[in-house]
């Protein structure tokens, strides 16, 4: 059998090695001209930059994944704090990934009472191992992946998931002081959403960071891209850069091949990777779009500056935030006026804190990212030029510095390049946003229901956004394609 992988994001590439493991004939085609999608890398004069993501969390599942190919273990670096973080009053918090300095710090600095902070880290933890095995790691959508011994577990701590509130309400249950609840909000946005909206089931992304700790990619999150793509390689999976695919061909109801820019293909079995509207606007013209799950929200987007910045700044760390003023409009003019705020939470990653490599010895290279609305034509060159100056205003205010005199390397992404270079729906990053009850729900599942044969990979569709459920994504699609086939 032939697979054909439509576009080379970590969710195509994990896909692509799990059905070659499988024994399938699997081909990837990519329509830029290097492997990963947004998690790739660039040099900008001495400067090295991952160009997208940059938390890392669930290091396990890159290992399962490259020990399919026969790979040793992924290197990884675990991190000795999660983030910093810093208040517009001018406070700042450091949180160390150690259980009890993590708390000691919710107590002493934000007067947090210990047995609350205690009571909702271990509730974060409980949640996320009860919904793991049921929600994010089969689909929704096959009975038989639900029926597992898991499920009832799972359905037995419904009263604790704060389904029927907000991330913000059910935060607010447990904390005293803004500030832990901003900071606890902000979970919301590792999938594009808002936490005024989200229900408060998304409390458990926090769990993988507060109670587990991020991990930092020896060499980059790029290595991520490099590790699986040279594992498909070495198990013969075959790759086509430059070559975008124009059309899913079908025969009645099943895939039999594509359509490239380049030529045609048949294939038994069609991934794509591409974000599941577009597949549906640009590849299948003619198959009956499932509106209801496409006419959903969109997630947000984001504009990036990278800046090689020739000082060291010995108040920040690998992750920090400084805090917006006024959270809630800032999720307002995400979501509900689609306008760039003047006053955004910045966020900036520095990976030459622990990569010297990355950056000359007397710099360090700095992603510099807000959360932007999704593309509907704002005037982004004028939104660009007036969040920079907003950010270097923030920015000096907080580390008490003149940032706009050390920056000696520049680029910038905005939305507009997100949807233009790796074809994200107005350049949103994780398809529908999880501002609704049922947001988990309205994910279109890894396979199509209509079409046979045709699958789908990645943070658009189930389990959702970030590179854990885009893994997930393609061990959902292993499973389901061994069922379709009989190839267990
Ligand atoms: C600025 C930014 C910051 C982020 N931060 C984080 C983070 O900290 N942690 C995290 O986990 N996630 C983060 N993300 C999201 C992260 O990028 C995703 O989790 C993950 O990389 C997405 O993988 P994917 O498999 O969905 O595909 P993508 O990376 O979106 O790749 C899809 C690929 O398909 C190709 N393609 C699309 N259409 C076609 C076609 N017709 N023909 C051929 N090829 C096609 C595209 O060129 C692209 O290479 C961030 C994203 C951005 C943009």
């Amino acid at each position: 059998m032939k697979a054909l992988v439509i576009g080379s994001g970590i969710g195509g590439l994990a896909t692509a090695l799990r059905l070659r493991k499988l024994g399938l004939d699997v081909e990837v085609f990519e329509s830029n001209e290097f492997p990963g999608g947004k998690i790739n890398s660039k040099w900008i004069g001495k400067y090295r930059f991952d160009m997208g993501p940059s938390v890392f969390t669930e290091p396990e599942l890159m290992n399962e994944l490259l020990q399919l190919a026969g790979q040793e273990t992924f290197p990884y670096r675990n991190l000795e704090e999660s983030c910093r973080y810093f208040y517009s009053d001018g406070c700042s918090v450091t949180l160390p990934v150690d259980e009890k300095k993590l708390i000691d710090v919710f107590t002493s600095q934000f007067g947090e009472s210990e047995h609350k902070v205690k009571r909702y880290l271990s509730r974060v933890k409980k949640n996320y191992e009860a919904v793991k095995p049921v929600f994010i790691e089969v689909s929704l959508h096959r009975l038989r992946h639900l029926l597992n011994t898991k499920l009832f577990h799972a359905l037995s701590r419904i009263p604790f998931y704060g389904l029927r509130s907000s991330m913000n309400d059910n935060n607010k249950l447990f904390f005293s002081n803004p500030k832990t609840i901003q900071l606890f909000n902000r979970f919301a946005t590792y999938n594009g959403s808002s936490p005024y909206k989200s229900p408060g089931m998304l409390n458990i992304i926090s769990h993988l960071e507060l109670n587990i700790g991020p991990a930092m990619p020896i060499g980059g999150m790029v290595e991520i891209t490099k590790k699986t793509y040279e594992a498909c390689k070495s198990m013969g999976v075959k790759f086509n850069f430059s070559e975008k695919v124009n059309q899913i061909t079908l025969s009645e109801n099943r895939v039999c091949g594509i359509t490239t820019n380049k030529n045609t293909y048949q294939g038994d079995i069609v991934v794509s990777n591409m974000d599941v509207h577009f597949t549906y606007e640009k590849l299948l013209p003619t198959v009956k779009a499932p509106t209801n799950i496409l006419n959903q929200e969109k997630s947000s987007s984001a504009i990036v500056f990278y800046w090689g910045v020739k000082a060291k700044v010995n108040a920040l760390g690998v992750h920090n935030i400084i805090f917006a003023e006024d959270y809630l409009n800032e999720f307002e003019c995400l979501f509900k006026t689609k306008t760039q705020t003047n006053d955004p939470t910045v966020y900036i990653h520095i990976t030459s804190k622990v990569e010297e490599g990355d950056a000359p010895i007397y710099g360090e290279n700095w992603f510099v990212m807000v959360n932007a609305p999704i593309n509907e034509g704002q005037d982004w060159d004028e939104i660009i030029e007036r969040t920079r100056a907003n950010i270097i205003q923030k920015v000096n205010k907080t580390l008490k510095i003149k940032i706009e005199d050390l920056i000696e390397e520049e680029e910038f992404s905005d939305p507009r390049k997100i949807e233009q270079l790796y074809f994200g729906k107005q350049g949103s990053i994780y398809g529908n946003s999880s501002n609704s009850s049922f947001a988990a729900f309205y994910r279109h599942p890894n396979f199509s229901k209509q079409v046979k044969g045709l699958y789908f990979a990645g943070v658009t569709v189930h389990p959702g956004g970030g590179i854990p459920l885009a893994l997930n994504s393609a061990k959902i699609i292993e499973r389901c394609v061994k069922e379709d086939y009989n190839l267990i």
